[in-house]
């Protein structure tokens, strides 16, 4: 240590030291020279400050997620503005709350580098520090999804990334998948048109996409579907303006939340829920749970909840945004999941992609570390730093271990099932099919500029690399959506 120039005392508690150090406190004699045997020798093995740097750095990068890889992502408030309590007895939604929340928005198939202005959906991922431990709600920027049974996801997933054999990403598989799978069209629909590229993070909506069960201090059950509508009001990029961003600025997206935050322009977007007694679900003109529909807001309308505001940037973007979990399986007592089948394979595959990615002890991190008193049996496994909660790490325990509380928790937010095990498709409602909400959408949700640049979108994706039956039944696919884009878009693939 110098001692011209005392250490300072940083606020939590640690010195501050203006000369380096390794990564154990110790001083180290050099930052550009290796040790080495006279000036032209071989670099020796004890220079143990190199080694270190070496093998910290080949160790700097945690497996990318392997879907949402490209995130940003801030700290902010949740504050309640309405009543909802009739509908769920959940702490962070009661009149008068507020509580500190982490967001992320991401793509979805490209990688750590890929652009921000490719088009593809984007996560939506909340993380609620509540006073009953962290409330995740994982959604999209879409309130519906491209296949309704996990079994696919996997699939779904590998025909938007890259071909084994030549590691490129490649339309026809990914038509090919789309078009074998008729459930993706109302998805598709959306993401060809101008919401499949939006202007940055925060000129989206965004939503649970799933629907989850509510339920109130009277034990009473509800359906709910969440929507985060933007207060910045929608933006989209047309493709040619994507296109030209993503080779001028290909972090676009990143930058400006960032620089939107850091400037004191913090975003919010309002909570709405669309409710539906827990009785409507059997007789609904839609399955409520198939994850590619919506509910009509005219059947549901939106009920404000409250709102949430991005205002703090992470000090350190690994830490806070790479190292962040979010897990749908994080259900806090009021709010419990649905019959949808996606969402009950992402309550497995979540926590199970953190534990490889991060680790077992994901959950002691600053961003996934709840706010609320945490009495855990959990102990052990690499990386844990924070200690068990009880020297006696079982239950039932006789030496004051803590114990569940039975009478204000003991209610599973559930619903009964029974039945033979099958594997079949959700039984159908009278009016679900696989085209008709996507064929609302085009006729009557988007104007004569949006349909026009909708057939220029999906002609200019199929002209690039589909193959000749693939793009038959592409053409076949969107008359079965609409009659007439199905021609245009034939016309446009034509070169009409
Ligand atoms: P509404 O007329 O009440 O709602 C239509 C909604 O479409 C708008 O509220 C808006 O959603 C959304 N929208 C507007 N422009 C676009 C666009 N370019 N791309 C995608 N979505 C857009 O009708 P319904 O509720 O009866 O739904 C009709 C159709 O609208 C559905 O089949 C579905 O395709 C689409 N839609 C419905 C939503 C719902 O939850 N009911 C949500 C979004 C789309 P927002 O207000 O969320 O911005």
């Amino acid at each position: 240590m110098d001692e011209a120039t005392p250490p300072q005392l940083l606020t939590d508690g640690r010195t501050l030291v203006t000369h380096t150090t390794n990564n154990a406190g110790i001083p180290v004699e050099s930052d550009e020279h290796s040790l080495t045997i006279g000036a032209d020798g071989p670099i020796l093995l004890q220079d143990h400050y190199l080694i270190e740097k070496m093998a910290q750095f080949n160790r700097e990068r945690v497996p990318e997620r392997v879907v949402h890889a490209k995130g940003s992502g801030a700290y902010g408030i949740f504050e309640v503005t309405n009543d909802v309590s009739q509908f769920t007895k959940a702490a962070l939604f009661q009149p008068g709350a507020r509580c500190e929340m982490l967001a992320r928005f991401s793509t979805v198939a490209g990688e750590q580098g890929s652009p921000d202005s490719w088009r593809d959906p984007r996560g939506f991922a909340l993380k609620f520090y509540t006073e009953h431990g962290n409330y995740d709600l994982v959604g999209n920027n879409t309130p519906i999804f491209f296949v309704r049974d996990p079994q696919k996801f996997q699939d779904f997933i590998r025909s938007q990334k890259r071909r084994p054999d030549n590691g490129l990403r490649d339309h026809d598989m990914q038509w090919d998948f789309w078009t074998l799978s008729p459930e993706s069209a109302h998805m598709v629909t959306w993401l060809m048109g101008d919401r499949g590229i939006p202007r940055d993070y925060r000129h989206m909506n965004g939503y649970s996409s799933h629907t989850y069960l509510w339920v109130n201090g009277g034990g009473e059950r509800f359906w709910v579907k969440y929507h985060l509508k933007t207060d910045q009001g929608i933006e989209f990029l047309t493709q040619a303006e994507a296109d030209e961003l993503a080779g001028q600025d290909p972090d676009a997206h990143r930058r400006d939340l960032f620089e939107a935050i850091d400037s004191g322009n913090a975003p919010s977007w309002t909570m709405n829920v669309q409710v539906m007694p827990f009785e409507d679900a059997p007789g609904y003109r839609f399955n409520p749970f198939d994850l590619t529909k919506v509910w009509p807001h005219g059947d549901y309308p939106l009920i404000e909840v409250g709102r949430m505001t991005l205002n703090q940037n992470p000090e350190d973007y690994f830490i806070h945004i790479e190292q962040a979990a979010f897990e749908p399986s994080s259900l806090v007592p009021g709010i419990g999941p649905s019959p949808d089948k996606m969402l009950l394979g992402r309550l497995f595959s979540y926590p199970d992609t953190h534990r490889y990615r991060i680790g077992p002890n994901y959950t002691q991190l600053p961003p996934n570390r709840p706010r609320s008193p945490l009495a855990s049996y959990a102990k052990d496994g690499p990386m844990r730093y924070e200690p068990a909660a009880t020297a006696r790490p079982y239950a039932p325990n006789s030496y004051g271990g803590p114990e569940a509380d039975v009478r204000s928790f003991g209610d599973p937010a559930g619903w009964a099932a029974a039945g033979e095990m099958v594997r079949e498709a959700y039984t159908l409602h009278s009016e679900d099919d696989d085209w008709g909400q996507a064929g609302t959408m085009v006729r009557t949700v988007l104007d004569d500029a949006a349909r026009e640049r909708l057939v220029s979108n999906i002609a200019g994706h199929l002209k690039d690399g589909v193959s000749a039956p693939v793009l038959e039944r592409a053409v076949q696919y969107w008359r079965s959506v609409d009659q007439d884009l199905g021609d245009r878009i034939a016309k446009q693939v034509d070169g009409g």
